[in-house]
This record gives structure tokens, C-alpha cells and sequence, in this order.
């Protein structure tokens, strides 16, 4: 795989789950994000753009439905600011892409 692609997921995986801990207020994700999970990792495996792939928010093609755009949005600008003093290396990476 991808290495980009699987920094991605996991990326993906630890800001829904910190915006989950804060807001639902659970240790497991709830049902709800672990939905979103699903569907943005299935989206970043099927994505078009394979090797070459921008960062989604990036994408001139945005292959997320409205509706699963608005709930990552969300959830980014929650846990985006938050993930520079957890997870620093992540954040910069994600800064610098
Ligand atoms: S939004 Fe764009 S970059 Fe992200 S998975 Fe969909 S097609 Fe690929
Ligand atoms: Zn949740």
C-alpha cells in the first residue's frame, strides 16, 4: 500500500476518535463516527487518484456524498487544532501536505 495512503488512514482514524472521546464522550467510538470511519477509509482506498493522491481536502474531485463532507469537516476543524499538541509529528506532516 500506498505509504501516503496508510499515513492518511491512519490520520483519518485518530481525529475522528479524539473528536469522538471529546464530544460523544466514550472510550469506543460511537456508532455514528464509527460510521464516518468506514466511509472516509473506504473512500481513501477507492480513491481515483491512487499514487498521486492530494489531501482530500485538497481534492478537486471530492468523492464524498455532502452530507459525509460536512460530518469530516466538522470533525476536522474540531480535532485538527487539538491534534498539534497529541500527536505533533502528525500534525506538521498534515500542515505541510
Ligand atoms: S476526496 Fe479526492 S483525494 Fe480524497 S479520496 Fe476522494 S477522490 Fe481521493
Ligand atoms: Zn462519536
Amino acid at each position: 500500500m500506498n505509504m501516503s495512503i496508510a499515513r492518511e488512514k491512519r490520520t483519518i482514524e485518530k481525529i475522528i476518535k479524539l473528536y469522538c472521546r471529546s464530544v460523544h464522550g466514550g472510550n469506543e467510538l460511537c456508532y455514528d463516527c464509527a460510521e464516518l470511519r468506514e466511509y472516509a477509509m473506504k473512500r481513501i482506498e477507492g480513491c481515483v487518484f491512487k499514487e498521486d493522491k492530494p489531501a482530500c481536502k485538497e481534492c478537486p474531485v471530492h468523492c464524498y456524498s455532502p452530507i459525509r463532507r460536512e460530518e469530516i469537516r466538522k470533525v476536522m476543524r474540531f480535532s485538527g487544532p487539538r491534534m498539534i499538541f497529541r500527536h505533533p509529528v502528525i500534525a506538521i506532516m498534515h500542515a505541510i501536505k
